[in-house]
Formats: structure tokens, sequence, C-alpha cells
């Protein structure tokens, strides 16, 4: 596995490289949704091609008082587990790599990122599509993959991808979980004891709503609501029905429509969604 720390060796590799390569932007601390993004881009890059996987704690996309600095960094047991995945590069910048102090284009959408968790986060898909952009830049690969669980991120990235013309697919992973049903996130490890035996709670309100039958946003809402808020360590931050393409809100529920959430428990938000039947 070739590792690459730095801009300039990032430009001599892709100006050398002939093959079909498939691009996996991570922020590290690696968990089995992390691995299974990499079987589909091994799948999607064909023996031939490469995978390659973006590891990047990017300040860009914390809001001021966020987790950024705590953000956990384990560098050598993720670069044990990109090599038994078989990743063929490692693209791991120094933080001064990708940003000048002085620093002044960003690229923005300003559509999507206003809702859901571009409402709790501002400036968060700002960040994160100007740093997609540089590592699309940077890597030039054919394919990208980004998981469900990060449903508004996904859509983001591919209106991003058609507003300024990458040619590059965005390949979408389904959300990999626990065998409670908790979505794998970096963020689980900062749950307690009591909070981590609570959060399945999510994934659980979100099926029994898909499956009462009830079509309207107001009766979903208001069924997660209320199992989520027996729970006592959580503490709701939004729960939405929306269109999945477009993010807007839905009255009820219509082909892909979406039922997304945020929850803290304490300190740690957690998200998830479901796409309704
Ligand atoms: P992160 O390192 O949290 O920025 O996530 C990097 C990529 O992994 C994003 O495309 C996420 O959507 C995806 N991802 C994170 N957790 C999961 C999961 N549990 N299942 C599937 N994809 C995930």
């Amino acid at each position: 596995m070739k590792i690459i720390e730095t801009v300039r060796d990032a430009h001599a590799y892709v100006a050398r490289s002939r093959s079909r390569r498939v691009l996996v932007p991570t922020m590290g601390a690696l968990h089995r949704g992390h691995l299974e993004l990499i079987r589909i881009a091994r799948e999607a890059a064909g023996a031939d091609g490469e995978v390659a996987v973006s590891i990047f704690v990017n300040p860009l996309q914390f809001e001021p008082g966020a987790d950024y600095e705590r953000y956990p960094r384990p560098q050598n047991v993720d670069e044990e587990l990109c090599a038994e995945a078989g990743v063929d590069l490692l693209f791991r910048p120094f933080p001064n790599e990708m940003y000048s102090d002085d620093r002044s284009v960003a690229v923005v959408e300003s559509s999507l990122a206003k809702v859901l968790e571009g409402e709790s986060r501002p400036g968060h898909f700002d960040g994160v599509c100007t740093v997609v952009t540089k590592l699309f830049h940077l890597l030039a690969p054919h394919a990208a993959v980004f998981g469900e669980k990060d449903f508004q991120q996904l859509a983001i990235i591919r209106r991003m991808v058609r507003d300024l013309n990458f040619a590059i697919d965005i390949i979408a992973a389904p959300t990999v979980r626990e065998p409670d049903g908790l979505a794998c996130s970096s963020r689980n490890q900062y749950l307690s004891d009591d909070e981590r035996r609570q959060a399945p709670i999510l994934r659980a309100a979100l099926i029994e709503a898909a499956q009462s039958g009830e079509r309207s946003a107001e009766a979903l809402v208001r069924h997660v609501r209320e199992r989520i808020e027996a729970a006592p360590a959580a503490r709701i931050d939004y729960v939405a029905l929306v269109d999945s393409e477009t993010l807007e809100p839905r009255d009820a529920v219509e082909p892909k429509s979406l039922l997304a959430l945020a929850v803290f428990f304490g300190k740690t938000r957690l998200i998830d969604n479901i796409i309704l039947p």
C-alpha cells in the first residue's frame, strides 16, 4: 500500500498513474462501515483498478466548539486496517498541506445544505463540499463511494458533481450497523455505557414508524419522537420527513421519502435515517 502525505506527492502520483481509481473519503477512526465502503470501491475498481482511501479530519466541517480537537485519530490502527482491506493508496495529508492560512475560495451548495444537518451545523456542508472538491482534484478518481448513513451529504455531493461537471460516478453504500441496530460511527466511542445501551432506540423508532403504516409526516414524526423521548439520555435535535433527493419537507409519504433524525446522547450527536416504502 502506497501512503501519500503531501499535495506534491499526490500530484506526482496521479500524473504517473493510468489506473481506474475509486476513492473512499473518510475522517479515519475506521470501522466496519468504512470497510464496507472500501469493499464496494474494490468491486467498482475491478481487479486492475485501484482503491484510494483518504483520511483527513477536516477542520472546515466542524462548527466552532464541536469535537474537532477530540475527534479520534488512531493513525496506526487505521493504516493497518487499510492495508488488510487491500487498499492501494492511502492519502493522509498533514493538516497544513490542505489549507493555507489566507485561503479565500470555498465550494458552497446553497439549497440542500440549508436544512436538517445544515440548520443545526452552520457551515458544515461548505466544509464538506470544499474538502471533497479538493480530494477529487488531488486524487482524480473515476468514482467515489459515500455512505447512506450521511444521506444529506450524499445528496449534496451528487448535486455538486452534477452542477460542477465532475466526471466522477458517485456510488452509495448502505448503512452498516451494530448487531443491535445502532449505525456504526466513529463517534459511538464517545458514548457512556448507559448512553450506548439506549442509542439503538434510534433505529428501532425509525423501523417502527416505517412499519406503522402511517402516511402523514406529523404522525410519523410524532411516533419517532415519542419512542425516543422514552430514553432518558436522549435529547432530540430534529426528526423530519423529506424528499430523499431534494431534501424538501414532505407532508406525507411519497415515493423516495426519507425519515431522518439527529439526537444527542449527552454531548454526542448521532444521526440515522430510513427510506420509507
Ligand atoms: P466519516 O469518516 O464519518 O466522515 O465517514 C466517511 C464515509 O463513511 C462517509 O461516506 C460516511 O457516510 C460513511 N459511513 C460512516 N459510517 C457509516 C456506516 N455505518 N455505514 C455506511 N457508511 C458509513
